[in-house]
């Protein structure tokens, strides 16, 4: 584990800047008072660390915050026992979205390239809010424009998922205008909407692959319960019925 304050500053000109320094902001501070007025209205600039702290410049010192036990190495936190401005700061961005909290990490939409926050040890392709899908979503196939509900991510690439055919799914002459990187979700065509298909109906549906942006939501949730029960009858022993896609 790397402690930026252990690190001699002289390193940083041997290699190349990762990225640009952050620079100090203020957040809009009408309304409050004392320490919660001083947390937006004082310039600081917050980094989150790799371990789930953050570092926090300000004008006045560079500190670091430990949201989880509630710690700063201020003065202030330190001699008055109280949730000092940077505590109070790191907390607001983190509420905001502007920075992830402690166990999550930044990352990149593999659609769109928009910044979002995932679990800190989850691995593999990541989706924004607006490009993910979730179980039960009813979806339409830009392709085909079927309508299919979504029963999961596969948590692959589109270059790494393969068929029952022992294809990779970007390798489909279909998914040719989709990105090799993006994730892989796994749905079932529906023949009707509202779903007039029991559970066993869908469990026995073939199943396919899509990359993310092939697929464009029409109604998050829509048989949720459904392919939760789906899901869950096909787990136990199941695991050649998961996967037995191709793409048309
Ligand atoms: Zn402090
Ligand atoms: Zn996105």
């Amino acid at each position: 584990m790397t402690h930026t304050r252990n690190t001699p500053a002289s390193n940083t000109k041997s290699r190349p800047r990762r990225r640009a320094v952050r620079q100090k902001t203020t957040l809009p501070a009408s309304g409050f008072v004392g320490r919660a007025r001083r947390a937006r209205e004082n310039p600081m600039a917050v980094r989150p660390l790799r371990d789930g702290r953050y570092v926090v410049e300000t004008d006045g010192g560079t500190y670091v915050v430990d949201t989880e036990a509630d710690t700063c190495t201020c003065p202030d936190s330190a001699i008055r026992d109280a949730e000092c401005k940077h505590l109070r700061r790191v907390r607001i961005e983190i509420a905001d979205g502007l920075i992830p909290a402690p166990d999550e990490r930044a990352s990149v939409c593999a659609v769109c390239g928009g910044r979002t926050y995932v679990p800190r040890f989850e691995s593999g392709p990541v989706l924004c809010d607006r490009h993910d899908h979730a179980p039960g979503d009813l979806v339409r196939d830009r392709e085909t424009k079927s309508l299919l509900v979504v029963l999961r991510a596969t948590g692959d690439r589109a270059d790494r998922s393969r068929t029952e055919s022992d294809r990779p799914v970007a390798e489909y002459e279909t998914n040719a205008d989709y990105g090799s990187h993006e994730p892989v979700f796994e749905a079932v065509y529906v023949d009707s909407v509202p779903l007039v298909e029991d559970v066993a109906e869908l469990r026995a549906k073939k199943r396919y692959l899509f990359p993310a942006s092939r697929l464009v939501p029409v109604e998050s949730g829509f048989a949720r319960e459904q392919v939760r029960r789906t899901l869950a009858g096909s787990l136990p022993g199941g695991e050649s019925r998961t996967t037995q896609a191709t793409l048309g």
